[in-house]
């Protein structure tokens, strides 16, 4: 017999747990005496820049070094932002004024922002129950103005790359994986980010690994990386990098105008530090994952979770409950709170597109640029374009798994969530 259903907090019960779970951010919770260590000893070389100075220690390079290694891609590049990442990638592929990139309806707004920086428009493309994109949306959006697709896992659940990449090949066009929120994820054995033509990576407060800010971009492909190298560094391709990688550029003819998207020594340092931990936080993570959905599938029959085309390769940063309604999803999550248990929806519970500036087309620039660029397709945006993705987010709940989470604090969720599941008849 199960016991007498108790009490939700909401009501005036008691709470599931006494006091709120430790804050998820992976990286950021395990900093400390190692990233300071590394940090400490850039800053005493008084050499925070990594191509010169009385005594730089590499720091970047060993970062990028790691990265190549563990990935394993034979090019990895430190910048200073996902964005930025995103930026350098788009202008990588040669992208801009007059090309139309895919983005999924599910996304930070950075992945269509960094496409407008690239003076490229946004075409937003549907997901599925992964909330990832659905790779049969691919065909109804893809026409000859589209110059590249770019994947997003969101919430360290991998992308079903093998369709996505099937189609991209059938169309000649190149895909960027944007990693930002799920480094450590896999498919199909395989790192998130090597699968595609490039990948790029966030080491922002909010993701699995941080210094604060950063980011990374890898490929595969050795003029990807020169294009790639030299738009981050205001044109240049350092004499380091190029004897680092192999590259001979023709500075007569190869070389063109870039930003500067560095990354600095410090980053790198404390980056560097934070990907020993990355295993450790990886297998925390998804230890706990499965252990929480196992015990909620066992007691909780009808209940259904987010989707993943390969369930293995999910790092098991944020457990996906899918609820019947938008309401329900409110409802959950507000008892939820009661009980000392995070559960939230993601972006205001809407597509990206639906933020107003994008929406509207709105710019910094004038005339709307570069969204007035002459398309033979002119871009439209409709609330109901990606169908799928307006019904799925409001009602997809995502229960951080931090990788602090005790045995104890796993049952108190379980038992959290099982008490307002039974409670307000969602399962
Ligand atoms: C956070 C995020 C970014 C931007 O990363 P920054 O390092 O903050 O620039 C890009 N894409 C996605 C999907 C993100 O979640």
């Amino acid at each position: 017999m199960e016991k007498q259903l108790e009490k939700l907090a909401l009501d005036g019960g008691k709470p599931a747990r006494s006091k709120p779970l430790p804050p998820n951010y992976p990286g950021a919770v395990v900093m400390g005496e190692e990233e300071a260590a590394y940090a400490e000893r850039v800053i005493r070389a008084q050499s925070p820049f990594r191509f010169y100075g009385a005594n730089p220690l590499g720091a970047v390079d060993a970062l990028e070094e790691r990265m190549m290694q563990d990935l394993g891609v034979p090019y990895a590049l430190g910048v200073t932002s996902c964005t930025a990442a995103l930026v350098v990638a788009l202008k990588a592929l040669g992208i801009g004024y007059g090309d139309k990139v895919i983005v999924p309806a599910v996304t930070f707004l950075a992945t269509p922002g960094a496409v407008v920086c690239a003076n490229a428009v946004p075409v937003f493309a549907d997901v599925d129950e992964s909330l990832n994109l659905d790779p049969s949306a691919l065909e109804r959006v893809i026409d000859d103005e589209v110059k590249a697709i770019i994947t997003v896992p969101i919430l360290g659940n991998p992308c079903d790359m093998d369709p996505i990449l099937a189609v991209a090949r059938k169309h000649g066009i190149p895909v960027i994986e944007d990693v930002a929120q799920s480094l450590g994820t896999s498919y199909r054995g395989k790192p998130a980010g090597t699968l595609g033509e490039l990948g790029v990576y966030s080491f922002q407060m909010n993701k699995i690994l941080t210094a604060g800010e950063g980011g990374a971009v890898v490929t595969r492909d050795a003029k990807l990386y020169e294009r790639a190298a030299r738009y981050h560094d205001q044109g240049l391709v350092r004499p380091q990098l190029k004897e680092r990688f192999g590259l001979q550029p023709n500075e007569e003819t190869d070389a063109f105008v870039g930003q500067n998207y560095r990354m600095s020594e410090v980053t790198g340092a404390i980056l560097v530090e934070q990907w020993n931990k990355l295993e450790g936080l990886i297998a925390a993570m998804k230890s706990s994952h499965r252990k929480l959905k196992r015990q909620l599938e066992e007691r909780l029959p009808g209940i259904v979770f987010r989707s993943s085309p390969d369930e293995d390769g999910d790092i098991g940063s944020n457990l996906g409950l899918l609820l019947p309604t938008a309401e329900a999803a409110g409802r959950f999550m507000q008892a939820m709170a009661a009980e000392n248990i995070t559960a939230h929806t993601l972006y205001g519970g809407r597509p990206v597109y639906m933020v107003p500036q994008l929406f509207h087309q709105r710019t910094a620039e004038k005339d709307s640029f570069p969204f007035n660029a002459p398309f033979k397709n002119p871009i439209r945006y409709t609330e109901d374009m990606c169908p799928r993705a307006v019904d799925l987010i409001p009602r997809m709940v995502f229960v951080p798994i931090s990788p602090l989470l005790t045995d104890e604090d796993l049952e108190e969720v379980t038992e959290g969530i099982v008490k307002v599941y039974r409670s307000l008849r969602l399962a």
